[in-house]
């Protein structure tokens, strides 16, 4: 009987693989223009890590948690984001002894028992950077700008960055008030998870998908309008500083996230090709949230991009995923050919090039068409004839042709690749 994968669980297959290890050598020489240095953290946490950060009445913490008593009757989760146990880390290991600022990056899979839909999973990854030690408009400035360099790199072409101000510990009450009051005089026109969220977050109310609370969100209080002078300016600044570099920042007054901690700058990522799901980042500060997770009185700032969105992203623009052809096929025919092809093979991947190599007791034609579905460019052909003779027919694929005793059977990887070459050149002069 065969035993299928967990529903919102998935594999991610060679082919589709590589897009994801390219995309991950980019990030990460990215973050190391920017200076940040990776930090692997761990997938199970404690459930309360998240119930204290996240937030007790967000959709993770309340209903998505993978949580379990573990056998020591320790409660735990598989981590259903990054940010949480990045700060964890920090605290647990006083890193701001070392260095006043620490920038941190991290990639892995994160678990939220959503409903599973195109580019929605229960196990889905992240690439996230976390900044601890700096409160300033710069850093946030920084952070977007990385944010807008990693999208280039990754050659993203319909990124918006949207960004908005979530307040301080100052506005936000007068903020919540409002929108308090702007809610109970809407009371009978609000779903019923609205009626529920103007009690226990009223934020949330601007982040409802329901069409007609979207609807009336446009008559909702914004943040911008009840900031203090201080996150006024604070938001100002970043707003400049990235519009001084040319990157542009698209306002979305109503924009809230998903978690509780941030505070502040706040910016999501959205990107064409996508459907419904189209965000394929987000981040923003979260100043009070070392301190309360019981380290120093640090600001903090960071994102995270959810892979599978990015390589969905990708494959609407119709980028390829980059190509992981050998550049050898090596197909002997019978068994004294086979050891031959096996020592050519080692010598030549040893020397640095990617080959594949065919059992001997097929026929050139059935290895002929295993190589074409490799795609890859030169095939060398070891029948009877060439280990009697010590040598080897390479067939180039492109050029159609074979190419006989141009190299011995004990060549390296150089001298084949020159002879190659050569025989290409003649046959373009002449
Ligand atoms: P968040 O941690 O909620 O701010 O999400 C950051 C990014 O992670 C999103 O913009 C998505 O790209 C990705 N993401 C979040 N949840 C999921 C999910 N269930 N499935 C796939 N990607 C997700």
């Amino acid at each position: 009987m065969k035993i299928p994968s967990v529903k919102g669980f998935h594999d991610v297959l060679p082919g589709e693989s590589a897009r994801w290890s390219r995309l991950e050598a980019t990030a990460r020489e990215v973050f190391l223009r920017y200076n940040f240095a990776e930090v692997r953290l761990p997938i199970v946490e404690r459930a309360e890590l998240f119930r204290r950060s996240v937030g007790e009445t967000t959709d993770i913490v309340e209903k998505e948690m993978y949580a379990f008593e573990d056998r020591d009757g320790t409660e735990v989760t598989l981590r259903p984001e990054g940010t949480a146990s990045a700060v964890r880390s920090y605290v647990e290991h006083t890193m701001q002894a070392a260095e006043p600022v620490t920038k941190l990056f991290y990639f892995g899979p994160m678990f939220r028992r959503e409903r599973p839909q195109r580019g929605r999973l229960r196990q889905f990854s992240q690439i996230g950077v976390e900044v601890f030690g700096r409160d300033d408009p710069g850093i946030d400035a920084e952070v977007l700008l990385l944010m807008s360099d990693l999208l280039r790199a990754f050659e993203i072409e319909s990124g918006e960055i949207g960004v908005n101000t979530l307040g301080c510990s100052e506005c936000r009450p007068g903020f919540r008030s409002a929108l308090v009051a702007w809610g109970e005089s809407k009371r009978d026109a609000i779903c019923g998870d609205c009626q529920r969220r103007l009690e226990q977050n009223p934020l949330r109310l601007l982040d409802c998908k329901q069409p007609g609370c979207e609807a009336l969100r446009e008559t909702a209080p914004k943040m911008l309008d009840h900031t203090c002078l201080a996150c006024g300016e604070h938001f100002a600044r970043v707003r400049q500083l990235c519009e001084f570099q040319g990157v542009e920042l698209a306002l979305r007054p109503y924009m809230v996230r998903g978690l509780d901690y941030y505070c502040r700058t706040a910016f999501e990522v959205t990107a064409q090709g996508l459907g419904s799901q189209n965000a394929i980042g987000g981040g923003g500060r979260y100043d009070g949230l070392v301190r309360s997770l019981g380290g120093p009185a640090v600001g903090g700032i960071g994102f995270a991009l959810g892979v599978e969105r990015l390589a969905l992203v990708l494959e609407a623009q119709g980028v390829e995923p980059p190509s992981t052809t050998p550049e050898f096929f090596v197909a002997p025919l019978g068994s004294a050919a086979e050891e031959h092809a096996f020592a050519l093979a080692h010598r030549l991947r040893s020397a640095g090039t990617g080959v594949e190599v065919d059992a001997g007791g097929k026929s050139l034609k059935s290895q002929m068409r295993r190589a074409g579905k490799t795609g890859a460019p030169y095939v060398i052909i070891l029948g009877e004839d060439e280990v009697a003779q010590q040598t080897i027919t390479v067939r180039d694929m492109e050029a159609r042709a074979d190419r006989r005793n141009v190299v011995g059977l004990d060549t390296n990887l150089e001298d084949l690749r020159a002879a190659l070459q050569a025989a290409r050149s003649t046959e373009e002069q002449a």
